[in-house]
C-alpha cells in the first residue's frame, strides 16, 4: 500500500480537502445525539407523527436514501432549508478555538476546502467556533450536492468541478472510510482520520488518529 509521505507535504498536492464532522474536530456522542433528536422532532412535527414512528421513518430513510433528508425530500417533497436550520441548531459550547489545527492548516501549500454532508450553515458555525473558517478557499455542503451526499459519486464530481480541482493533485481527509473510496478511484490521495485498524481498505493511503498532529508532522 502506498503511504502518505510524513516527512513533508506531498509535493504534488495543491488541493486539501477536509470532511467536517469528526475530521476537523471531534464531536462527542451527546453532540450527534442532539442532531439525531432534532431530526426526530422535525419529522414528528412535519408529518404529524408520534416520536416513535418519526424515529422509525428517520432510520428507514437514512438506510434507503443515505440521509433522512434525502428521503423526506424524495417521498414528501419537503423543502430542505428549514429542516437544515432546525436540525443543526445544537449546543456548540464544547467547541473551542484550535490554534494547533489553525497553524497546521495555515502552513499547507495550496487551496483548502471543507467538503461536508452537513449544511453550509453548520460548516460556518463549526468553522467559526474552531477559529479556522477564514482559512478555507471554499465550502461544499449538502446544498451544493443537490442533497445527494457522499459517498455518492455525483457529490464528488460536483465538488471537483465547482472548484476546478484536479483529483490527482488533491488529498482528501475523512473519518468515514467509505467516503474515501470514490475519491481514491478518481485519483485523489486519501487520509483516514480515525482509530488504527489492523487492516485498512485498499483505498486508504494514510491514516492518523489526530489530524492536527499529522498536519504538524508534514508541515
Ligand atoms: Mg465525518
Amino acid at each position: 500500500m502506498t503511504r502518505v509521505n510524513v516527512t513533508g507535504p506531498p509535493p504534488h498536492i495543491n488541493s486539501w480537502v477536509f470532511d467536517l464532522d469528526n475530521t476537523l474536530y471531534r464531536a462527542d456522542n451527546a453532540f450527534f445525539a442532539q442532531i439525531v433528536d432534532n431530526i426526530t422532532k422535525y419529522i414528528s412535527r412535519y408529518l404529524a407523527l408520534h416520536r416513535t414512528d418519526a424515529r422509525i421513518l428517520q432510520k428507514q430513510y437514512l438506510a434507503e436514501y443515505g440521509t433522512s433528508l434525502s428521503g423526506l425530500m424524495a417521498v414528501h417533497g419537503m423543502d430542505p432549508a428549514d429542516f437544515l436550520d432546525y436540525v443543526h441548531d445544537v449546543d456548540l459550547g464544547f467547541l473551542k478555538p484550535d490554534p494547533s489545527l489553525y497553524a497546521g492548516l495555515d502552513a499547507l501549500p495550496g487551496k483548502k476546502y471543507i467538503f461536508t454532508n452537513g449544511s453550509r450553515g453548520h460548516a460556518k458555525n463549526i468553522g467559526e467556533h474552531l477559529g479556522i473558517y477564514n482559512l478555507f478557499d471554499g465550502v461544499f455542503a449538502i446544498e451544493d450536492m443537490d442533497y445527494t451526499p457522499k459517498p455518492k459519486q455525483s457529490a464528488y464530481k460536483k465538488f471537483t468541478s465547482a472548484f476546478d480541482i484536479d483529483p490527482s493533485r488533491a488529498l482528501m481527509a475523512e473519518d468515514t472510510a467509505l467516503n474515501l473510496q470514490v475519491p481514491k478511484a478518481m485519483g485523489m490521495t486519501t487520509l483516514l482520520v480515525g482509530p488504527h485498524e489492523n487492516e485498512q481498505p485498499n483505498y486508504v493511503n494514510g491514516q492518523t488518529t489526530d489530524l492536527s498532529a499529522w498536519l504538524s508532522a508534514i508541515g
